[in-house]
């Protein structure tokens, strides 16, 4: 029996910050099911409450449907959230079973509320009543959405039919992203010789010597060779770009379009099945096409809407591929290389960077003593202070930490002195621990407590940078500085809303093609002058970061974006296109289609080996079918936004300042709690215009 002594379970105390050490893998297994099942019971009971009121055609409230809602979904939320949270910065293998172990129950409560009918009917009394606000009404719209979208509306045979297609297509997805990791896997050659690894810095040789060691040659050196060349990214993008052997080049390049394409365990025939599967899906639910499924939960409003901004980027980008192209074959003219007349996919990359090279001399390594961390957090604190009046203080030792290395701070109003906000940074990388790349996630949501105490936003901001050395700090090159920023606009979504229903708070119900707009809004001020040369000084002798290495910053943003914007548009245009006009009496293939696409969205068209379809996991084993297209939509908004910035004059200080306060009031408070066409013109004054976009990318002709 629990006695009054005991403390309580740290995993299950859920509000507050919680006490990451105490929380073990123990805990998770041996509490996570006692949580799920209270949580059942609870689920249970206000559905037969629901159901009971409904049978009485009682009027229902806020408080009777979405409050007991709110309330299950942010207890499983705060404990699943921690033990995903550690899971990702303190993995073990411990704590990794007990994850892996929970981890389908808690899909399977998701699974019952989000296709519960009685909940679904309450949601639609609700929606009929009169007394909601309009943040109210679009929570409930979303909610009805998503169950409609997993077929709560459906019945008898029909209902059937979805959930069986359902369970086909996650097989589907599955089996296609195991046989592209198996065909990535698959594939590998040894480089023996010498003259095999020409070009190839250090860092590149090192890492095929230890995939050789790791494949039985146990003597493989960075020096001495054996290499294991292999068809993974971090092996196979800088060989393209590095070899100078192009026969290797080619032969890595075609090994590495043609993945998952041949006959046997091949991707091909899965991807018919797939499309004509999601069709029939989405007529069960009474759209024309998947593409309409797609749109129903974006920004976006149709298919025609998205076209046209990818006709308007393809545009912009196409003749600005075509000069690119004859630059790098002017270059390798130069050069003297034999393919300068004939260009190939391969070569791409390699010239690229001897282009590079020669008009930048750019080396990012070489700019990390101008970026220690201390500075870089200053410089982005001071600007968040210009541009949202908000204070920003360390608190360190506030707070439980889940490792000494994490930092805890405070943001406040600068104006009003009042508490805004806290987050934690987990900076540095910890190999074997640490998931890689970098996010920010939830740790509390703004709202306001049973006893209307008022909730504060809490965010993890999570990167994965060099750590410090002795004496010297954290220095990091520009685009770990880039970075930092991106997820800092994402936190700063999070923390600035001043939505106090948690559902629409921060980045919850935001549209998945705007949820970018203030992460990648915030990488621009990377490149502003003022920014910049504020934070860029040598961590040893202070001395401001050179005029002339901020100039090549600048120039290597636009360098090579012609090819690298239409191929995003290529993809998007592809999946779009797969997803609303192939059906399969279609006659053409979906390669075909693809290669129709390619006519006027490549400027070298695919080779016969060619078989990306195979290996577009985003849309195939991922969750961006019909929705590639929202990297490049949510670069339009955010584009978009900074130049209201550059509109006002970015030395003008006292514009900035007023520019910065509306986007805060908007962009960063408004959240989830208004469509995000509405909440970008209460910013910008009108509709989004990709046109800053354009001009970002360096893709108009300068007179
Ligand atoms: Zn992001």
């Amino acid at each position: 029996m629990p006695s009054t002594l005991e403390a309580p379970v740290a995993l299950l105390v859920g509000e507050g910050l919680p006490d990451y050490a105490a929380i073990t893998p123990e805990q998770v297994s041996a509490h996570m099911p006692g949580l799920l099942a209270e949580l059942d019971q609870q689920l249970d009971r206000l559905e037969a409450e629901l159901s009971a009121a409904l049978e009485a055609e009682a009027p229902l409230n806020w408080q009777q449907v979405m409050g007991p809602l709110q309330r299950l979904g942010e207890r499983l939320r705060w404990s699943w959230g921690v033990v995903s949270h550690l899971n990702g910065v303190c993995n073990g293998p411990e704590l990794r079973t007990a994850h892996a172990g929970q981890q389908a129950a808690v899909v399977a409560f998701g699974n019952r509320v989000g296709q519960s009918r009685v909940l679904y009917r309450a949601l639609e009394t609700l929606q009929a009543s009169n007394d909601l606000d309009a943040t109210q009404q679009r929570i409930l719209a979303a909610e009805r959405r998503d169950m409609e979208l997993r077929g709560v509306g459906l019945e008898g045979d029909a209902q059937a039919a979805f959930n069986a297609t359902s369970q086909e297509l996650a097989e589907l997805s599955t089996r296609f992203g195991n046989q592209l990791l198996d065909a990535t896997n698959s594939w590998s050659l040894l480089l023996t010789e010498a003259a095999e690894v020409e070009g190839l810095p250090e860092s590149l040789r090192g890492q095929l010597a230890q995939a050789a060691r790791q494949a039985d040659h146990a003597e493989a050196s960075a020096a001495e060779g054996p290499w294991l060349l292999g068809l993974d990214m971090p092996r196979y993008a800088p060989f393209l770009k590095y070899s100078r052997r192009r026969d290797l080049r080619e032969r890595l390049y075609k090994a590495h379009v043609s993945r998952a394409s041949g006959e046997d365990g091949g991707n091909g025939p899965l991807i018919e099945r797939i499309l004509t599967l999601r069709r029939e899906q989405a007529q069960r639910l009474g759209y024309a096409h998947w593409a309409d499924v797609s749109l129903a939960a974006k920004m976006a409003g149709s298919v025609e809407e998205v076209e046209r901004l990818l006709e308007d980027l393809r545009a912009a980008a196409h003749p600005v591929a075509l000069q690119e192209l004859t630059e790098l074959r002017a270059c390798a003219a130069r050069a003297g290389a034999a393919e300068a007349e004939d260009l190939q996919s391969w070569d791409v990359s390699f010239w690229a960077e001897v282009r590079r090279q020669e008009a930048f001399a750019l080396d990012s390594e070489a700019l990390r003593p101008w970026f220690p961390l201390p500075r870089v957090l200053d410089g982005l604190f001071g600007l968040c202070n210009r541009l949202f009046g908000i204070r920003i203080n360390a608190a360190d030792g506030e707070a439980p930490v889940w490792h000494p290395d994490v930092r805890y701070f405070r943001v406040d109003d600068a104006g009003s002195g009042e508490a805004i906000a806290a987050f934690y940074l987990d900076p540095y990388s910890r190999p074997g621990s640490k998931r890689g790349g970098a996010w920010m996630d939830e740790c509390l949501v703004r709202s306001v407590a049973d006893d209307g105490r008022p909730v504060l936003p809490v965010a993890y901001l999570v990167c994965n940078q060099s750590p410090p050395v002795g004496d010297t700090p954290s220095l990091m090159t520009f685009e770990e500085v880039e970075t930092l920023f991106h997820e800092f606009g994402h936190g700063l979504q999070h923390m600035l809303t001043t939505v106090e229903r948690p559902q629409a708070a921060g980045i919850n119900n935001v549209e998945w093609d705007a949820v970018e707009l203030p992460s990648q809004f915030m990488e621009n001020w990377c490149y502003d002058r003022a920014t910049l040369l504020g934070m860029a000084r040598h961590w040893q002798s202070g001395e401001p970061l050179p005029e002339a290495e901020f100039a090549k910053l600048q120039a290597a943003r636009t360098f090579m974006t012609g090819a690298a914007t239409l191929r995003q548009v290529h993809l998007a245009l592809t999946d779009l296109r797969l997803h609303s006009q192939w059906t399969p009496e279609d006659g053409r293939s979906p390669e075909a289609l693809r290669r129709e696409i390619a006519a006027t969205t490549t400027v070298i068209a695919p080779i016969p080996e060619d078989a990306l379809l195979c290996s577009f996991g985003h849309i195939f084993a991922g969750g961006y079918a019909a929705g590639y297209y929202s990297y490049k939509w949510a670069e339009v908004l955010s584009a978009d936004a900074f130049s209201a910035f550059e509109d006002v004059g970015l030395e003008n200080e006292e514009a900035i300042q007023a520019t910065g306060r509306r986007f805060r009031a908007t962009v960063l408070g408004l959240g989830g709690s208004r469509h995000p066409a509405e909440v970008f013109e209460s910013f910008r004054g009108r509709q989004p215009s990709p046109e800053a976009l354009i001009r970002h990318s360096g893709l108009v002709a300068v007179a």
